[in-house]
């Protein structure tokens, strides 16, 4: 595709990627039977194709975007389901990252959505604040109804959590082998049991996992908002405490694949910055994928439950790992099933399921009959946005608690209706 970009535009290393990636669509449209919100809304607009053209229109001219355009991009999930479909090469978080990063900058969103947004970026992204709003939400519950539109979505979310104490999982020091464990953030106050369950199966392997000191959120929430510094100052505080705890680190890992995936591309976000970039590449050459640093054993205690495995889009999109969970799954003696229009968002992406209620609700309502025909046990998956999701009927789990009971740990919370085994 033709494009009209200035050499001054060009100048700038994050719009040069862009450009690239513009010329490279040919508009062929494969990518538009993949898009999830195009499934859903059959406008070409709520496609890859049309948000492509939407994104070059606007970054070439500089201006502020119109609502319409802002609704469309909106709309997308950030799931790169387009990105493995396409056979030209596109790489659209190429794309949609700078323009998100445009139209934070350039465009003056209703109060309401600022506030949202505000909220999502200052609040889920620090567990000890997340704990005290989900515990206020529930508190405030039959107020709820008082609450305009999404913020009163975010309440009822925000109720419904189950929030323990936050915490760490304790160094299992079983071996020499150190691993660095990124703390991130809401799944630390919903879920703390993921990260003692990895660590228990690395200490079985011969690791140690040990908290990155001084660390916090991967910055891929604020990043999907379009808040770049924000995610700048979130990657630079991980960098520094990696760098600070002068890792002999195998692996820097953090549990949920959102995360891993963000972390794993981090150095895109310091694009044309030769102090950032560098460390930020050799930080990110560090980081690991759960299902990238455990591996395959047999059973000591199998336990025959017919497991939905949902790979999340970060995983099979995003760090395009295929197969891996599904392999240790079956090593450990569960049945695997595979749930039909796998490829599909569940809609969590994120913030998505607060931003686009309605979307994100579709999307859930469809995964879960495609779960259900295949008739689990337990839903397993490998992301906290998507675990949550999708909880509220058939017991869901981390792949790690599952492995990790297979292995001698004990049973997923989760799973304790479920008297067989
Ligand atoms: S499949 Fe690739 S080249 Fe074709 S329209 Fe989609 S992004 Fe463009
Ligand atoms: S990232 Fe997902 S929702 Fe967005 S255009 Fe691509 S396929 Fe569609």
């Amino acid at each position: 595709m033709r494009t009209n970009f200035s050499l001054a535009q060009l100048a700038d290393r994050h719009l040069a990627d862009a450009e690239k990636n513009l010329r490279a669509c040919v508009h062929c449209g494969i990518c538009t039977a993949t898009c999830p919100t195009y499934v859903l809304l059959g406008d070409e607009r709520d496609g890859p194709r049309g948000r492509i053209v939407m994104m070059q229109n606007m970054l070439e001219s500089r201006e502020a975007p119109t609502p319409q355009t802002v609704h469309h991009l909106d709309r997308c999930l950030s799931c790169l389901g387009c990105r493995t479909a396409c056979p030209s090469g596109v790489d659209y978080p190429r794309l949609i990252d700078v323009a998100r990063a445009h139209v934070e900058t350039h465009y003056a969103r209703p109060w309401s959505d600022r506030a949202l947004r505000w909220l999502i970026a200052h609040v889920l992204t620090q567990p000890a604040r997340a704990r005290t709003m989900f515990t206020l939400a529930k508190i405030s519950a039959p107020l709820h109804f008082l609450l305009p539109g999404r913020l009163r979505v975010m309440a009822r979310k925000g109720a419904a959590m189950k929030v323990g104490p936050i915490s760490s999982p304790a160094e299992v020091s079983s071996g020499t082998k150190r691993i660095a464990l990124m703390p991130g953030c809401v799944q630390k106050a919903l879920a703390p049991e993921i990260d003692e369950a990895v660590a228990r199966l690395l200490a079985r392997r011969g690791f140690s996992l040990v908290p990155l000191e001084g660390a916090g959120c991967c910055g891929s929430l604020v990043h999907h908002l379009g808040r770049e510094d924000e995610a700048k100052a979130w990657a630079i505080r991980a960098i520094e405490s990696f760098e600070r705890a002068d890792g002999d680190f195998e692996a820097v890992l953090i549990t949920a694949t959102g995360c891993s995936s963000h972390l794993k591309d981090l150095a895109h976000l310091f694009a044309g910055d030769p102090k950032w970039k560098p460390r930020a590449l050799r930080f990110a050459a560090k980081v690991k994928d759960f299902s990238e640093l455990i591996s395959p054993r047999g059973a000591e205690n199998p336990h025959r439950l017919r497991v939905a495995y949902h790979a999340p889009c970060s995983l099979q999109h995003g760090l395009r790992i295929l197969g891996a969970n599904e392999k240790l799954l079956t090593a450990a003696g569960f049945d695997v099933a595979a749930i039909p229009e796998g490829h599909l968002c569940c809609g969590s992406a994120g913030s998505y399921s607060i931003l686009q209620p309605e979307l994100a609700d579709v999307l859930r309502t469809r995964k879960l009959a495609n779960i259900a025909a295949v008739e689990p046990d337990v839903i397993a998956t490998a992301n906290i946005g998507c675990l949550e999701h999708l909880s509220g009927g058939t017991p869901i789990v981390h792949v790690a608690e599952l492995l990790d009971w297979a292995e001698g740990g004990p049973k997923p919370l989760a799973l304790h209706q479920i008297a067989r085994n």
